[in-house]
This record gives structure tokens, sequence and C-alpha cells, in this order.
């Protein structure tokens, strides 16, 4: 990035996305001085040739910006003493975000760039929009929050389609964030613990559909219907967004179809019938949003239908990994290994009629009394781990179980009872529980689900 050629920059915080952003700052021309409070990041910047130094030493005043990595505290609980140190001396405090708009305005302004936030769904939409635009042929690149830092990915330029998914930390330090079309998908209580009330954290959100040429806001809460109208007084163009009731001028679910309304008429847009990877009303959701971004940026239906049919999903979240036809049926096998907890196993649970559970792991406060509606879809539940016991106590009468212990018995297990089923079924990890008991992290978790899977007898497998 060529923003701060010739100029000076502190920046904290090297990390992966950090480091990125040094070397791009390095390699654009900035003076560079970077530090970290763990001094094996600062070892390794310095290393290949990035300046260190302790920010508390170098000279404020003389700094054009300030870069701060996302997972640093800006306000809460309390400012981290380099922001202290950045404000105390006046100079502006943004993160790699910023620094991609920035070069994106001065170098290709017609680099159409799709920017999602929201509190849930935002990985799955931004891979689903990156599938929409690939497929269709086009330059895209995919980035942000969701894995690969903003900075390493190609430079913008007019063909190329940018699709960011932004955490609100990153929004927080993007102050001139403009999308081409910005998505804001829900707003519910999450990560509080870094801003503070909600006010605030829906407040930072609001900010990357108010900067968007096309707002695209999901208006199921309260607190997104009010910053759609908000946003749209100020006189941005919005398309709202239900998976429950029909909106004006947007795009709205009526159970698996996607109704596209416009001017007082309404036509169908897509079905989701049948696409294993989007199900659910909160999938709706998603694709309700990546319809409407797409269509904002000028791809064609068809290229969105075709998008839509053939996206893989994310892996981990709902996968489905692998089928089994049997006598009667057929059997699904669904990884959601990413499902840490109650909330996040609720959109799984319910989005399949008959389920034989995977569950457990290293429980976290408040178990799985919440799920105690969706009982009923399950056949029987494989539990593992830590939480089996207490898990076990919550399903009591009402769920039929087994102390699986291993994940390995589980999958056994459940599958062989699935394909005794005489009714199409889902044997599915969706843990309510984090993995730390047995596995490194979800993902190795996940990754063991998918071998136990492709290991047995008659299973053809879904994904490679
Ligand atoms: P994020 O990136 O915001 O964490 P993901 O797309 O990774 O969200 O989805 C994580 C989990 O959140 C999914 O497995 C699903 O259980 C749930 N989820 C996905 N989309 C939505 C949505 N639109 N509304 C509510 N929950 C969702």
């Amino acid at each position: 990035v060529t923003t701060f050629r010739g100029r000076q920059v502190a920046l904290f915080g090297l990390g992966g996305s950090g480091l990125a952003t040094a070397r791009a700052l390095v390699a654009g021309g900035a003076n560079v001085t970077a530090w970290d409070d763990n001094p094996d990041s600062v070892a390794k910047a310095t290393a290949e040739g990035i300046a260190t130094a302790d920010l508390r030493t170098i000279d404020w005043p003389a700094q054009a910006a300030f870069i701060l990595s996302p997972g640093v505290p800006l306000t809460h609980p309390k400012p981290h003493w380099s922001v202290d140190l950045a404000r105390a001396a006046g100079v502006e405090i943004i993160g790699d975000v910023e620094l991609f708009v920035r070069e994106r305005r001065a170098h290709a302004p017609d680099c159409p760039f799709i920017a999602i936030t929201g509190t849930n769904g935002k990985s799955t939409t931004t891979a689903l929009i990156a599938h929409i635009l690939r497929s269709s042929g086009r330059d895209t690149q995919l980035g942000g929050n969701i894995g690969t830092a903003i900075l390493t990915l190609d430079p913008p330029k007019a063909e190329r389609y940018f699709v960011v998914e932004c955490s609100s930390y990153q929004i927080d330090l993007a102050p001139t964030l403009d999308p081409t079309a910005g998505i804001l998908l829900n707003l519910t209580p999450d990560h509080l613990d870094r801003h503070g009330t909600m006010q605030h954290y829906a407040d930072v959100k609001e900010r990357l559909v108010a900067g968007s040429r096309t707002a695209v806001i999901g208006v199921d809460d309260s607190y997104c219907a009010l910053i759609a109208d908000r946003v749209e007084r100020a006189g941005t163009t919005v398309r709202r967004i239900s998976k429950r009731s029909v909106v004006a001028d947007g795009f709205y679910a009526e159970g698996s179809r996607i109704i596209e309304a416009h001017g007082g008429t309404s036509s169908l847009l897509a079905d989701l019938d049948g696409i294993q990877t989007l199900k659910g009303s909160h999938n709706a959701q998603n694709a309700a949003a990546a319809i409407a971004a797409c269509l904002a940026i000028g791809v064609s239906r068809e290229d969105i239908r075709a998008g839509l049919r053939s996206f893989p999903g994310l892996k981990h979240r709902m996968q489905p990994v692998g089928q089994l036809r049997h006598g009667g049926g057929q059997v699904v096998f669904v990884n959601d290994s990413k499902a840490t907890n109650a909330d996040a196993a609720a959109p799984a649970l319910s989005s399949y009629d008959r389920i034989y559970w995977i569950a457990g792991g290293l429980p976290k406060e408040g178990g799985i009394a919440s799920l105690a509606p969706l009982f009923s879809r399950i056949v029987k539940a494989y539990l593992i781990g830590e939480a089996a016991p207490a898990f076990a106590a919550t399903l009591g009468e009402a769920v039929p179980y087994e102390i699986s212990g291993t994940l390995e018995r589980a999958v056994a297990h459940a599958a062989a009872d699935a394909a005794a089923d005489a009714t199409p079924s889902a044997v599915m990890l969706s843990p309510a529980c984090a993995s730390f008991d047995q596995f490194k992290n979800f993902e190795v978790r996940g990754d063991a689900f998918v071998g136990h899977v492709a290991a047995l007898d008659g299973v053809t497998m879904l994904i490679e």
C-alpha cells in the first residue's frame, strides 16, 4: 500500500494480519516502526528486516498514522497503552481494512468491493458470494476476518472483485469504509466484552452499511430494522432482507424460496430446496443477502442461481460431508464441529428432521437445556468427552442416548443405527461444546469426524 509512501507510521500488533500489514506498508515505501507486547513476534518481524522499537520511545507527533491490529483493545475494557499514546499525540488510529480502502480509492475506485458484517453468518455469506463470483469466471479476492489478511490479497483493479468479511473491530478501525455493496446480516448481543454496550456495537456495525453505495440489511431484528430506516433516510440505496416476513424493496424467504420484491411486484428469484449446503432459515438469510449484493454489483440472475446450486459450503459449519444409501433411504453425514456452544448448535438441529446427534466435549456454561425445543428431532444422542454425564442428565427421559466416549465410537454407533432406520436421516456432529478435552481445536475435531465417516463401509464422500 502506497498511501504512506515516504512517511513515518507506527504499528502495533505483529500477529498474522499485523505482520502482513507491516510488510505491505514497507513494500509501499512507508517508514514503519512496529511493536508487540510479545517479544517473539517482535523478534520475527525484526528478523525480516522490519524496523521495531518500543512505541513508548518513539517520536509520536512525527507519525502520519498509527496502524493497530484488530485484536488489540481500542476502548474496552480499557484502551491498550499504545492507543493512549497515539491519542495523546493526536495521531489517527486505523487498521488494515482502512489501508485497503484508501488504496482502492486512490488507484482503482471502480474495483467492485463487497464488505460483510453481522453477528452470525458472516463467513458463510462471504464464502457464498466469492463462490458465485468465481464460478461465473470473475477474478475474485476473498479475505478479511475470514482468514486471509486483506493486504496479502492481489491489489485492487477495475475488473477484480473483493469480498471482505469485517469484524466489528475492523470496522472500528476503518473510518472511511466505502464498499460498493455492504451487508449487515443481523445483530444480537455478542462481543460486548470489547464494545461495552450493545448500542456501541450496533453503531460500529452501522458504519459499514452507512458508507456503502448499496446497503443490504437483514431486518429481522430490531437493531438492524432501525439501522435500515436510518441509512435509507440518509440517502443510501437500501435492500432489505428477511428470512420470515415480506419486505417491500428487497429479498425475503418463503420457506426455501427467495422472493425478490421491487416496486410493488414480487417474483421468485431462487429456490434453495435441495441445496444441502444452504439448509435452514438462517441460510435463507445468508443466501438472500448474497443475492442482493451480487445483483447490486451487476451479476446476472443466472450466474447467481448457478453459484447457489454449486456452493460447496464451509468446512465445519453444517457441511454435508458424506452419504450412505441403504434399503430404507439415505443417511447424510454432517460436520458442524464449529458449533462450540448450544446457541451455535441450534441452527443445525433445526435444519434436519431426524438426527443421530453426536455431542459433547468440553462443556460450556448453560449446557444444552436451551436446545430442549429441538429434542423431538433427535432420534438418539451419542455423547462424547467431559460433557457426556451433564448432557445425559439434561436429555433424561426425553431423548434416548448412549455415552460413546470417543468420537470414533460415536460415529460407528450412530452410522449403524441410522443405516437401520427406514426413514432418511442425518448423522450430525454438532457438539455444543469446545473441543479441547479431546482435540487441539474444532477444526481437528471436524477433520477427525470426516476421517471416521470416510472409513465407514458404503459411504460416498461429498467433499474432497
Ligand atoms: P460467522 O462468520 O458470523 O461466525 P458463520 O457463517 O461461520 O458465521 O456461521 C457460524 C454458525 O452460525 C453456523 O454454523 C450456523 O450455526 C450459524 N449461522 C450461520 N448463519 C446464520 C444466520 N444468518 N443467523 C443465525 N445463525 C447463523
